[in-house]
């Protein structure tokens, strides 16, 4: 049995990567371990042009947010499902002061087209502390990943490319034309492992930099607000009377354990934001896959060639997988360029 391209590792760089592959016609093996962790299962999937205190634009939104707005609502009409939620971030003004900077920010010719100012504030004044006002950030929206992580799986499981388990580096025989794994030959090998990649001893020389995060489940009756709001944590309507509540960030203590400290810090937040009851009924915890120069990593390893990551995604996965997947897959099939900032060759020193 032969495929051109082994994917180990099926979080939301893993599935889209995969699915990528398999659109350009290539055989792709995809594999995943479900007794490993995994940051796309605890991930709200928020996708947010704009972030921070100081509404900073995301890296290359230009190039990223017209194409993951396609990108999933392709897959979405191919399959017959639904997994992508486009959706505006209303961000309520802490001050005079932030609302008067807010809109000196917001009227530059890179901000304007990602911002609303016709937003209705009376709408969410019975629900979220907003005295104010507020503006509305446009081209966001919510990937439901627990859901697009098993649609892949389920399009790949039925053609029979789906492996559920561990692939383990010992396994893989590193040839001169190709890689045998499982007696399969395989023609490139590319990890997309997550924050394990640390351990990954072909790939333990990139400087991750991980960061935990944590985020709560809250249900709640009659709120009606259907966008996401978003002052220092966020509030994801997920479906009716059901909120995802987030995120914090933490450097140290890099467990996938949840902890009463995140749980309060985040009710503090959203006990100031929200105005009506609502009863915390789960708590999740994940590392995201950050790295110390805050861009992904992508690209083969330098000494074999035939191996390659797909990485390094860090807060924001679901708005970065699909443009550099891409990217990636012009690479590997015509030759093209990966992007610089992105590309592991930056890093080869380190090796
Ligand atoms: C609390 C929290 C909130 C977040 N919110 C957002 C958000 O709103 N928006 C956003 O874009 N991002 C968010 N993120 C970040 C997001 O989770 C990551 O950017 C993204 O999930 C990384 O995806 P990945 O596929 O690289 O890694 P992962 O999702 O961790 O996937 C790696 C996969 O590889 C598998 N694996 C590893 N090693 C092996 C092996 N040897 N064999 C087989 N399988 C293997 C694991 O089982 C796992 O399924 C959040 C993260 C956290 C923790």
């Amino acid at each position: 049995m032969t495929a051109d391209f082994l994917i180990i590792g099926q979080g939301v760089a893993g599935s889209v990567l995969a699915w990528i592959l398999d659109q350009r016609g290539c055989s792709v093996l995809l594999a995943d371990d479900p007794a490993l962790p995994s940051a796309s299962s605890v991930a709200a999937g928020i996708v947010n042009p704009l972030t921070g205190r100081k509404l900073v634009q995301t890296w290359k939104a230009d190039e990223l947010f017209p194409f993951l707005h396609q990108f999933y609502v392709d897959i979405e009409q191919k399959l017959g499902v639904r997994f992508f939620y486009p959706k505006n971030i209303y961000r309520p003004f802490r001050s005079e002061a932030e609302k008067n900077d807010y809109l000196a920010i917001t009227t530059t010719p890179e901000i304007l087209p990602y911002v609303s100012h016709g937003v209705d504030n009376q709408l969410y004044s019975a629900y979220i502390n907003n005295p104010y006002g507020g503006l509305e950030v446009r081209q966001a929206g919510w990937l439901d990943l627990n859901e697009f992580v098993r649609i892949i799986k389920g399009y790949f499981i039925r053609k029979s490319q789906y492996f559920e388990g561990s692939v383990s580096y010992n396994d893989l025989i590193i040839r001169d034309k190709d890689i045998l794994w499982k007696d399969i030959s395989i023609g490139n090998v590319i990890f997309c492992d997550g924050v394990q990649g640390r351990e990954n001893p072909l790939f333990n020389w990139l400087p991750y930099n991980p960061v935990k995060g944590q985020i709560l489940t809250a249900v709640v009756e009659n709120y009606p607000i259907k966008t996401i709001v978003n002052q220092g944590v966020f509030i994801l309507p997920i479906r009716d009377g059901l909120l995802r509540v987030g995120a914090t960030y933490s450097w140290h203590d890099l467990d996938w354990q949840t902890t009463d400290d995140g749980r309060s810090f985040l009710e503090s937040k959203v006990q100031a934001l929200l105005k009506i009851p609502y009863q915390i009924v789960g708590q999740h915890a994940g590392i995201r896959p950050s790295t110390k120069d805050r861009r992904p990593f992508v690209g083969m390893h330098p000494n074999y060639p035939s191996i390659g990551i797909f990485g390094g995604l860090g807060t924001k996965g679901v708005s970065l997988a699909p443009y550099l997947a891409e990217q990636f897959a012009r690479y590997l099939l015509d030759g093209e360029e990966i992007e610089p900032e992105a590309n592991i060759s930056r890093y080869v020193s380190l090796l």
